[in-house]
């Protein structure tokens, strides 16, 4: 369901980040991205939510090829596609609540449908209780969780996480992984890019290497491979 071929980037001041990629990832599946710093992760997970564009090769996610895909189709592709990153990004002035409403505000569904929804995912993530706190209100792990709730409450078939652990301490990201792993058993597709080898090593997941742009290492239930 998201397939890469011969995927090339190559950015505006001439750094080759992606050097020939060619993958599939089928639905359900749950991949972690490996790789030393500069590598090539974010590059490659960000082809799959369309925030880059390959220089050549096409990205199919179910039958469309991002490639090809007009901007103004971005905002569709989004809708379908969950994004977690390591800074959360949760808007400041705004409630959990709020935060993740905001994504069902945007496609205008009716009021009742956005509360159903939105405590839905918020009790999923164990936050219910906090739906009237501000980001700043929150813990560290507590705003990933909300994040994570943002990103799945338009039952995306695919969530992507840049390091979504990266700024957390041990127990919040095994919290964390813990959430994913229950996202992904509901058939969400997950792939996340992550440094944290203990999680790698312990949750046993499809391992994707990149080095210097190009996959060197893909197997079922893998290891992280490097010493950091
Ligand atoms: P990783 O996530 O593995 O650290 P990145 O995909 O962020 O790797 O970066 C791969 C390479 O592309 C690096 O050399 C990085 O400096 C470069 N790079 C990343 N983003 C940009 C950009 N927007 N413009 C120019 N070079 C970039
Ligand atoms: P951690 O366990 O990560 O150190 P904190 O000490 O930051 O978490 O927060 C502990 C709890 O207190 C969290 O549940 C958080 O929601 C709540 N909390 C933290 N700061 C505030 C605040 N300014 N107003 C209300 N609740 C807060």
């Amino acid at each position: 369901m998201i397939e890469m071929k011969d995927v090339y980037k190559t950015y505006s001041n001439g750094v080759i980040a992606l050097n020939g990629i060619n993958v599939r990832i089928k639905q359900g599946e749950f991949v972690y991205v490996v790789g030393p710093s500069g590598a090539g992760k974010s590059t490659f997970i960000k082809m799959m939510y369309r925030e880059e564009k390959p220089t050549s090769g096409s990205i199919m996610i179910n039958g469309v090829n991002l490639a090809k895909l007009k901007d103004n189709k971005v905002p569709l592709l989004r809708r379908h596609i969950g994004v977690v990153f390591q800074d959360f990004k949760l808007l400041p002035k705004l409630t959990v609540y709020e935060n993740v409403a905001f994504a069902l505000e945007v496609i205008e569904e009716s009021p009742k449908i956005i509360k159903k929804k939105v405590m839905e995912v918020l009790d999923l993530v164990g936050l219910k209780h906090k739906a009237r706190f501000y980001p700043n209100e929150l813990s560290g792990g507590e705003q990933q969780r909300v994040s994570i709730a943002r990103s799945i409450v338009n039952s995306p078939k695919i969530v992507i996480a840049d390091e979504p652990t990266g700024n957390l301490d041990p127990d919040n990201s095994w919290g964390i992984m813990e959430l994913f792993e229950t996202i992904n058993n509901r058939g969400t597709t997950i792939v996340m890019a992550t440094h944290n080898r203990e999680i790698v090593n312990t949750i046993k997941k499809r391992v994707i290497a990149i080095e210097n742009g190009k996959i060197v290492r893909d197997e079922a239930r893998g290891e992280y491979g490097y010493d950091n």
